[in-house]
């Protein structure tokens, strides 16, 4: 017999606006969008979950995907798998790759972007590659909504205020013609595997810009700006980059880490960067 299991209420608003209206009555309720994070947290048989259930996915506007001219803009609610039907020519290989990277194929039949986004964990698969896309994301309450780049959305201080809802993801469309997205780590254990995203601009043999992020686990998203600018018109090939002085930078950078990143990671930070660095040269 099972004991002390109460089921929930679960609404299915039909519009955003209702959404928000229950969201308001009803703070604790739990936002359920494919559910593939939320289940995958309560490893019991019968899933411990709140008095109230705010089922996302009948909301057709929350699952719009648009193409402007300046970005991709997609509902909360579009799965995975939908996303990825658009094709890699738009979403440009990194980003493409990322998506794939997420679990499983019949996964990412249920799960959705902004799922994704919201999970508590902060460094997912998509984070760090959102950051460096200077992805952004609305967040709407009733009476109210605002615009917040991915980057502030990981900030411990930022993030969701009371009644807000992830809407929609604008991803600015880019021109960088050398892109890598890896994930290295035990695929079962996605919370501590590292993503790594770098993306460079090579102009007549030249770096016109270069800029990567990574993330690991639970943790925040490295970024190495001043290192990222010293690379810039750089001329290929770039043999011996790790005798040259702005690698310094990188090394630095990561040692300023080391209570978030541990020594294992910081060298395969490195070293993903370097493959990245010999593939440019590759190229030419
Ligand atoms: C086998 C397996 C493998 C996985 N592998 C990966 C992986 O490799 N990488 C990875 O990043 N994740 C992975 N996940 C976790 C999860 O599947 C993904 O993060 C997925 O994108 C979550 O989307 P969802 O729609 O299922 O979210 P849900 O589970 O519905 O929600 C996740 C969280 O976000 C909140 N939420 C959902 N939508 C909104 C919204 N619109 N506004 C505000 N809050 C919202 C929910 O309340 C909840 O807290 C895996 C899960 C499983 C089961």
């Amino acid at each position: 017999m099972i004991k002390n299991i109460r089921s929930p209420l679960v609404y299915y608003p039909k519009t955003i606006n209702e959404l928000l209206s229950l969201y308001k009555s009803m703070p604790d309720s739990l936002l359920y969008a494919g559910g593939t994070g939320i289940l995958s947290t309560r490893n019991t048989k019968y899933p411990e979950l709140p008095p109230n259930i705010l089922f996302l996915r009948r909301i057709d506007e929350l699952s719009a995907i648009r193409r402007s001219e300046g970005y991709l803009e997609i509902g909360a609610c579009a799965r995975l798998n939908r996303i990825l039907g658009i094709g890699e020519h738009v979403l440009k290989p990194a980003l493409y790759a990322a998506i794939k990277n997420i679990a499983t194929k019949e996964v990412r039949n249920i799960a959705t972007l902004g799922g994704n986004i919201c999970s508590p964990y902060r460094s997912k698969t998509l984070m760090p590659l959102l950051a460096l896309l200077d992805a952004r994301i609305e967040l709407r309450k009733q009476g109210g909504s605002r615009w917040l780049n991915v980057r502030k959305f990981i900030d411990p201080d930022e993030g969701f205020q009371e009644g807000e809802v992830l809407t929609r993801v604008r991803i600015p469309f880019n021109n960088y013609n050398h892109q890598s997205f890896i994930v290295t780590g035990d695929r079962a254990d996605y919370r501590s595997a590292l993503t790594f995203a770098c993306f460079a601009s090579v102009q007549k043999e030249n770096i016109a810009s270069i800029k990567f992020a990574a993330g690991v686990g639970n943790k925040g998203i490295f970024r190495a700006r001043e290192f990222e600018e010293a690379l810039a018109g750089r001329k290929l090939p770039l043999y011996g980059i790790t005798e040259d002085p702005v690698f310094t930078r990188l090394t630095t950078a990561l040692k300023n880490q080391e209570e978030e990143i541990s020594s294992f990671h910081r060298r395969q930070i490195e070293g993903l960067f370097l493959t990245f660095m010999h593939s440019l040269n590759d190229m030419l």
